[in-house]
């Protein structure tokens, strides 16, 4: 599933050659995503501008003259700029054309979402998608001692484990489940640990980790820029070297102990007995 630091990424990548060119059309070639995608596009959307690419957590935002386009990824969707003649493959959903290249959304299992935002709805950070998403991990909101105020505030009295606060993303956004626990190995911390016990020193180093765990992603998913430029490109996962994820029984990289693996709402986490406190 693409994460917060693929998106990033996608931003990075399709900005440059898409930034301050007009879209000529659109097809919606299946538009039966997570949410019906408008069929009002074809109208609304030729002859406007693209004039920057945001990203807030999971979704891109595409700016144009009169609202911004709201793209998800889904679980297995991916954009890619293309020349417009390349061939349409099976599971492209939607084609945004300019000129002579194509922005192709391609996502075979259809969790993505291709919406609308027109500016006389306000700004888009009030769209309901995005109103109640956590601080973004990069913004100056989440830098140093206000990353530490967030953690610590926003989980006194929460009896969640730490994973799981983390995971729901209401207090920062973007540590998906790799990195989970990437960052709670990072900073020192039992997964299990209920998030209302955290000290202070313990979300100081959190919030610390989760900034430097998705920065390295972002940074080993900078190589592969210029695989969005062609339709064979797959990114993938950029956490080349986990410390602890998918390690279980393998020796903490720190202390040799070996990897722990259990199960969180569903979902697997490593950790480091040894390493890692509650
Ligand atoms: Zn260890």
């Amino acid at each position: 599933m693409p994460e917060l630091p693929e998106v990033e990424v996608t931003r990075l990548g399709i900005t440059p050659h898409l930034e301050g060119k007009k879209v000529s059309a659109v097809k919606i070639l299946d538009g039966r995503l997570r949410w019906p995608v408008p069929s009002s596009l074809p109208k609304i959307l030729p002859g406007q501008k693209i004039r920057a690419i945001h990203r807030r957590g999971k979704y891109l935002l595409l700016e144009l003259d009169t609202g911004h386009l709201l793209i998800h990824l889904g679980m297995t969707g991916t954009l890619r700029v293309l020349p417009s003649q390349e061939a349409l493959k099976t599971h492209d959903r939607v084609t945004f054309e300019f000129n002579k290249l194509s922005l192709r959304l391609h996502d075979p299992r259809k969790f993505g979402a291709v919406l609308w935002h027109p500016k006389t709805k306000g700004p888009v950070e009030n769209n309901l998608l995005l109103q109640k998403l956590g601080i973004e991990p990069f913004s100056p909101e989440f830098a140093g001692e206000l990353g530490t105020d967030i953690l610590y505030r926003s989980s006194r009295k929460r009896s969640v484990a730490v994973k799981q606060f983390l995971l729901a993303g209401q207090a920062v956004v973007g540590v998906g489940n790799i990195y989970c626990s990437e960052s709670l190995f990072e900073a020192g911390i039992h997964p299990g640990k209920a998030a209302g016990k955290l000290t202070r020193p313990q979300c100081e180093r959190l919030a610390a980790a989760v900034r430097l765990i998705l920065k390295k992603a972002i940074d080993a998913g900078g190589s592969s820029l210029k695989d969005f430029v062609n339709s064979d490109g797959d990114p993938g996962h950029f956490m080349v070297q986990t410390k602890v994820y998918d390690r279980k029984g393998l020796p903490c990289k720190v202390c040799k102990t070996p990897i722990t693996q259990i199960i969180q709402g569903q979902r697997s986490t490593y950790f480091c007995s040894q390493c890692q406190k509650r």
